[in-house]
Parts: structure tokens; sequence; C-alpha cells
């Protein structure tokens, strides 16, 4: 055999195609794993199936297969002459490969620019982790040397990541995947529950990647259910206030409809004075979502909000006092599905655009004050005191709870299977809680309650709390002080308005007035004027002797004006 001249030795005699990928190795890796890796681009498809060699000495060119590299190591010994002078091309990319296993790693980023490592972990399962965490830290451990190759291996895997532009959106225990909903059961074998419109829900041993976990969630478990499994556990809830049936009835709906990950539904925000076990009502409202290990969280005005949305499908935020407008703004945004803008990133990209749509839940002595727009977004439940012979521990309760939690899961996500086939109630009552109404109100028919009744008590209760909230707002409960006092009108500029406004008890110091008469401006044309809009009062711009002026006026006086003219 003939020498290799230097030049042809260069040419690379070993393809690097990323999308080459036999048939044999990837019917061997389905029968091992279960998984095929055309389904689920496990990276393994990244890794080229073969390379190729040749012996410095003899000349002799060979061709390695990846199997046999799994299997040994990179073998340096000549197949011919027997001598240590095989060489592979790329043997620094092989040895790493061989080294680190790769191809039983997937390396993506999420819609958050997050990268996780999906792993066969040898049990027939496949683990989703972040690739920063301390979990990949420990898997790839074992296949390092030392600490600063595990540091060079993590960047080379980042690297590979970002090059293999792989995406899953990823979710926390529940997701909408091709028309099915998808729950997390968070077990050790990563299995998740399959509910298909029509037919029913069911554990799924290999579910596609959904999902992202953490420490804090417990497992979620579920078994067929029934009406009475539901009734015996809304009987555990201590309902009060005037119209305790129409508050079951929210309640349920509510509860079946956080089945569903993508509709605007509603915050719950459960009332009551100490020993009304609203905490009570919190923890178990979670758990039949999202069991976890989480008590309540406490709302400061340093809590990390989109990170506290990212990490709980149901937060519950106990003992919530006041608010901050950018706190309210926050939980508007994870209601409706809006943007939510984080300052400090961990993430490794400079900006990103965070969206979550899912509900939570704030409890508090008296209701927190929050913004307008918010407060019509919010299911409030006002509960009574417990008399002390009634009240169990809640040790005691939980054992109730734990026996009955399975059976609640499984009657509501039969239900949800039902609701996601509809047909669905026409949308011809406008709410602003549109799908969450429309849903809530097919749910709670399959649960024994009149078509409508649902809807009805949604909107009874939204015009309720948004007048109340108008009434709370600092600004807006002047507002309606002084458009009493003036006749049910107002027409003048804002800062008129604003020296009005403080004769009536407006103090400009306090941290809920608006700091400028244009904000002023901004809160009466923009925040108010929808809950204004509930007491009859029309709002709107004006202008007056070249100034532009706000201009209110009650509703009826509005008509009256106009039939005379
Ligand atoms: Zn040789």
């Amino acid at each position: 055999m003939s020498a290799i001249s230097p030049a042809e030795y260069r040419t690379p005699v070993c393809s690097m195609d990323v999308h080459q990928i036999s048939k044999a190795r990837e019917d061997e890796e389905s029968e091992k794993f279960g998984y095929r890796s055309s389904n689920f681009k496990w990276f393994g498809e990244s890794v080229p199936e073969s390379a190729k060699g040749e012996c410095f000495m003899c000349g002799h060119i060979d061709t390695l297969s990846i199997s046999s590299m799994i299997k040994d190591q990179i073998p340096i010994s000549c197949p011919q002459c027997k001598r240590k002078s095989f060489k592979i091309h790329d043997f620094k990319k092989w040895e790493k490969y061989v080294g680190l296993k790769l191809w039983e790693f997937d390396l993506f980023s999420d819609q958050f620019k997050m990268q996780y490592i999906a792993y066969n972990n040898g049990n027939n399962s496949r683990h989703i982790i972040g690739l920063k965490g301390d979990q990949s830290r420990g898997l790839l451990a074992s296949r390092v040397k030392n600490k600063s190759e595990l540091e060079n291996s993590l960047m080379h895997l980042s690297g590979l990541c970002y090059s293999a532009a792989n995406t899953h959106e990823l979710h926390t225990r529940i997701a909408r995947h091709e028309n099915h909903i998808w729950i997390d059961m968070c077990d050790d074998k990563w299995r998740a529950i399959k509910i298909t419109p029509n037919e029913d829900w069911k554990v799924e041993e290999k579910p596609p990647i959904l999902f992202r976990r953490y420490d804090h969630m417990k497992p979620f478990t579920a078994e067929q259910g029934t009406k009475a499994d539901l009734d015996a556990f809304l009987k555990l809830i201590n309902f009060g206030g005037e119209n305790v049936a129409r508050q079951k009835l929210l309640y349920a709906g509510y509860l079946a409809t956080q089945f569903l990950p993508d509709i605007q539904t509603a915050l719950l925000m459960p009332v009551g004075p100490s020993g009304s076990a609203k905490s009570t009502m919190s923890v178990l409202t979670r758990s039949v979502i999202d069991p976890t290990t989480v008590r309540e969280i406490t709302l400061t005005k340093n809590t990390d909000l989109p990170m506290t949305f990212m990490q709980h499908r149901l937060p519950v935020f106990g003992n919530c006092g006041y608010l901050t407008q950018e706190q309210s703004d926050m939980f508007c945004n994870l209601i409706t599905g809006g943007s939510i803008y984080k300052r400090k990133l961990f993430t490794d990209s400079d900006s990103v655009q965070w969206t979550f749509m899912h509900s939570t839940i704030l409890n508090g002595i008296a209701p927190p004050s929050l913004a307008p727009d918010l407060m019509t977004r919010t299911l409030k439940f006002e509960l009574d005191t417990i008399p002390t012979a009634f009240m169990r521990a809640e040790s005691d309760l939980m054992k109730d709870v734990d026996a009955l939690m399975p059976r609640v899961r499984g009657y509501l996500m039969q239900l949800v299977a039902e609701a996601l086939a509809g047909p669905l109630p026409p949308a011809d009552r406008m709410t602003r809680l549109g799908d969450f109404g429309r849903i809530g109100d097919f749910l709670t028919t399959k649960m024994g309650w009149e078509r409508g009744e649902f809807l009805n008590a949604i909107i009874d209760t939204g015009i309720e709390s948004s007048q109340e909230a108008v009434e709370a707002d600092y600004v807006g409960g002047i507002l309606l002080a002084v458009l009493e006092k003036n006749g049910d009108n107002w027409d003048g500029t804002a800062s008129e308005l604003m020296n009005i406004m403080i004769v009536n008890g407006l103090d400009p110091k306090n941290p809920n007035s608006p700091k400028t008469t244009a904000r002023l401006s901004d809160a009466v044309v923009g925040r108010l004027k929808t809950g204004l809009g509930l007491f009859k009062y029309v709002v709107g711009r004006g202008k007056s002797n070249g100034k532009r002026t706000i201009v209110i006026r009650k509703l009826e006086k509005e008509q009256e004006l106009r039939s005379s003219t």
C-alpha cells in the first residue's frame, strides 16, 4: 500500500453529516429505550454513526462503528498491522463524545431560551433536566476526570445546544399538545396523563418532551371518580358569605377549568377573618391541580413573580395586603397571557419576554388592593369563621383529602375530556372572562347545574367586584365622591380636577396618588373608565378655550340632554 500524501491526509474522510442516522441503530435504540430517535430528536442524531481512521505505519484505512466505540474505548491498535499507530479523524471530538456518552443526550432550548438535556436514564424513561443545574453536573460528574473537565464539558454541551437550535416549548405541570391535554405526574418514571377529546384520560408511559420540573413538585395521581367524590371534596371547603350556593357553583367551575392550559380563567381570592380556613381552601384547591411541598408564598415587594409563575402551576400567596401597581400588572398579565418583562435575567438571553397563562390564589383577611382591571378577573370567596368545635386539625383533614384527591382529579379530567370535544355554549354573552365563562358553564352543566347558571354567576360577580374595585381604588373612590357632589358630572382640565380632588381628601403624598395632572388624566380616562361605566358614568376627553379637558357625564343625564335637543 502506498503512503498517503499530507494533502490527501488532510482531506476529511469522515463525513460529519448531522442528519444521517442509521435505521439499524434507531431500531436497536427504540427496542432498548422505547424511544425512536427520529420521533424525538435524541441528540444521538448529531453524533455521526461512524468514524474513519488510518494507520500511520501501514496506511490501512478502516471505518469504526459508533457501537464499537460505545462498547470499548476509541481503538489505537491497527486492525491490520496490530501496531499502536491507528488514529481516527477528529480524535479530540470523538474522545469527548465517547467520554460523555453523548448519544444518550438530546440537547434543546425552551421558549425562554433556557437550555436542557433530555436523557435516557437506562430505566426505560426519559428525564429532562436543566443544563445549568446541579442535576446535569451530577449526571456528567461520573463521565469526566476532574472539575475543570466538567466545566469544559458543560460549556461544550451549551455550545452544541445553541448550534443544534432544537426547541421544545416546556410547561410546568399542565400542557396542551396537539389537541390533547397533558399533566405531568412528577413520578420517577416521568410519566404523564393524557386527556383526549371525547375519550377519557389515561397514563402515558412515554410522553413527548413537554415539561420542566422543580424539586417542590409532588406526584400527581388519579383514579376514576364520580360526582359524589367532587361533592365530598366541596364539603371540605368552608363557603360563607351571602350566597353559599352560588359560591359553590363558581368554585366547582373554577376548579374544573384549571385543567385547561390555555384559556384565560380567573384569580381566586379567599377572604375571611383568621380562623376561617382561607389558607386551607387555598392549599386544597392547589393540591387538586399542582400538589407541592410549598405551602404559601409570602408576597413582598422583592418577590420574584415571573420566576414564581414559572415554577408553580397554581401559586398560593398567603395573607396579601398591599400590591404595587407593577405586581398588579404582573398578576393581570399572568391571567390574560400577556407578556411579562423580567429585569433580572438568569437566562442565556439578554431580553426574554415571558408569557404564562394560568391562575393564582391570593388570600387575605381583607381583599388586597387590586387594580380594577385585575379585580374584574377575580373570583372572591368570603369565608366565615369556623366554630372551634368544628375546627379540624389540618393533618386530620389532609388524610381525608389524600384519600379523595385522586378520584376528584379523575372525575374532573373526565369532564374536561368532554369539554375538549364541545360543543361549548355560544359566545353570545360577552364577559371579560369569555372562554372561562363558556367552558365553566359547559363543565358545571355536566356536574348537574342548569345551563347558563355559571355564566350568570360570573357576570354578577364581575360587576360586583369591579364596582368594589373602583370604590376601593384611591383615585376612584375620591373621584366618585367628587362627582356626586358636583351634580354627577365633570367638565374641566386635569389640573382643575386635581385641585377639587385635593379639597375632597386626595393627599398628594399618598403613594397611590397620581404624581402629575397628566397621570391623573390617564388614570381617569384609562384605568378607571370601564369601572366608572358600571356606575353609569361616561368618560371622555374634550377641549375648552384651547385647553384639553376631561368630560364625565352620568349616562341618564346624557340621554336626557340628547332627547331635549
Ligand atoms: Zn497498520
